[in-house]
């Protein structure tokens, strides 16, 4: 049996177009739902004389995970014909965005969905604009409730045009536009009669075709540093490995401080050596072969592979927080395990990702995109995000609260450049 990869996909649009709808209706067809659970919630809706919705798979589902019933507590999974297909955050939950945002969620693709009759709104520029930001590529759009527009291959062609042309202005190319009911099932894994007018692959097909992005474990190594223990006279660096591959005998590098060293063990827990190579993903503990200061918020990599060393970095940033972000601003910025305090110089850019109106440079207001020059209070180790999508991630706190968060464009490279 070949390897089914594994693809981690979001569904987002407007709320109400049919997120929720759609996730059911795909458990379904795919065959992922637990035996005589649809009949199940059919009758129970039945009972109680309230139609049933295909969301309502979804809240099931959810419950029995608040209640600890199904071992997976976060993902909802299914299976296409050739891939292993990971949901990341359902729809509508609260955090979607913070999760997004913060890289909580890693998707490799994701679907966009509007519905037939409302057409492209805000909300949906918004999230295409947010799928760019994260740098999710691979977006199937399906357009919704054609039962709705009576299956009308000209509506569709209408949004069609209109949502393709705003993925393109965003350098996103969608791999599939698909008319479909994701109530009634056209379109989501059969072509039916009601949109014979329509050749191109149904959802299922469309998520069949996705594939992985980048493995992390084929990038340089960054370990994050999360915490030094002392066990027994052993100081133990333990972190986790967010990219790249590490064993004992390795020459590394610890960023910011540019010290070096080698690998004398990598521990497991509790604490006994470990032999191979350990790769992304793994929390893993290492000792090194001389007494160094290292701290958490250090990251490490190989010799003559590490991050960068910067004081100075831009970053593009999605806006949370109800007061807009304007230059001067004093903010707590998170880079993987660091965390700093940071000045903001300069706002380059705010767009509103809404209409993508370019607006005055003088601050971000919540729910828009900008770009921001940031000075940090003290040297910390980053990648630009186009290098590394682990290392090149950041979230602005505010009071302790996330108030936006994004990629890191560039660095302003330090006087210890990568050794
Ligand atoms: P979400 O907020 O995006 O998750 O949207 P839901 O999945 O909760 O759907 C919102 C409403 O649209 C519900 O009442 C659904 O029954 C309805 N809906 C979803 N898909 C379809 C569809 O294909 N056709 C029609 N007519 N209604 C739909």
């Amino acid at each position: 049996d070949a390897v089914r990869p594994l693809v981690r996909i979001v569904i987002v649009g407007h709320v109400d177009h049919g997120k929720s709808t759609l996730v059911g209706r795909l458990l379904h067809e795919t065959g992922s739902l637990p035996e005589g659970k649809l009949e199940m919630l059919k009758a129970v809706s039945a009972r109680r004389g309230m139609p049933f919705e295909w969301s309502f798979l979804l809240d099931a589902l959810q419950t029995e995970r608040d209640q600890g019933i199904t071992i997976d507590t976060t993902q909802i999974r299914f299976r296409t014909p050739s891939r292993d297909v990971v949901l990341i955050d359902a729809p509508g939950h609260a955090e979607f965005l913070r999760n997004m945002i913060t890289g909580a969620s890693q998707a490799d693709g994701a679907v966009l969905i509007i519905d037939a009759l409302e057409g492209v709104r805000d909300q949906t520029r918004r999230h295409g604009y947010l799928l760019q930001l994260l740098g999710i590529k691979q977006v199937a759009v399906v357009v919704n409730k054609m039962d709705r527009v009576e299956f009308s291959a000209a509506r569709f062609g209408d949004i069609s045009n209109e949502i393709t042309a705003h993925l393109t202005s965003l350098g996103i190319t969608p791999t599939a536009v698909i008319p479909i009911s994701a109530r009634e099932g056209d379109g989501v894994a059969e072509r039916t009669d009601n949109i014979a007018w329509y050749d191109g692959p149904t959802v299922v097909e469309a998520i069949d075709k996705l594939t992985p992005a980048q493995p992390l474990d084929a990038l340089p190594l960054r370990l994050a540093v999360q915490a030094i223990y002392k066990f027994d006279d052993r100081r133990i660096v333990a972190g986790r490995i967010e990219s790249g591959h590490l064993r004992a005998g390795d020459d590394i590098v610890i960023m910011p401080a540019g010290k070096i060293a080698k690998i004398k063990t990598v521990e497991g827990w509790p604490v006994t050596p470990l032999a191979g190579a350990f790769g992304a993903g793994r929390s893993v503990g290492i000792t090194l072969d001389r007494e160094l200061f290292v701290e958490r918020g250090d990251v490490i990599g190989h010799a003559g592979n590490a991050p960068r060393d910067t004081r100075r970095l831009r970053a593009r940033i999605f806006w949370l927080h109800d007061q807009p972000l304007t230059a001067g601003a004093s903010v707590l910025v998170r880079l993987g395990t660091r965390e700093t305090r940071a000045n903001v110089v300069a706002i380059e850019k705010a767009v509103d990702p809404g209409d993508l109106a370019s607006e005055a440079a003088t601050e971000i207001k919540r729910n828009h995109v900008g770009e921001i020059d940031l000075s940090l209070s003290q040297p910390v180790a980053a990648d630009p995000a186009d290098n590394n999508p682990r290392t090149g991630r950041l979230v602005i706190e505010i009071n302790g609260r996330i108030a936006g968060g994004g990629l890191v464009l560039s660095v302003d490279s330090g006087q210890r450049a990568a050794t």
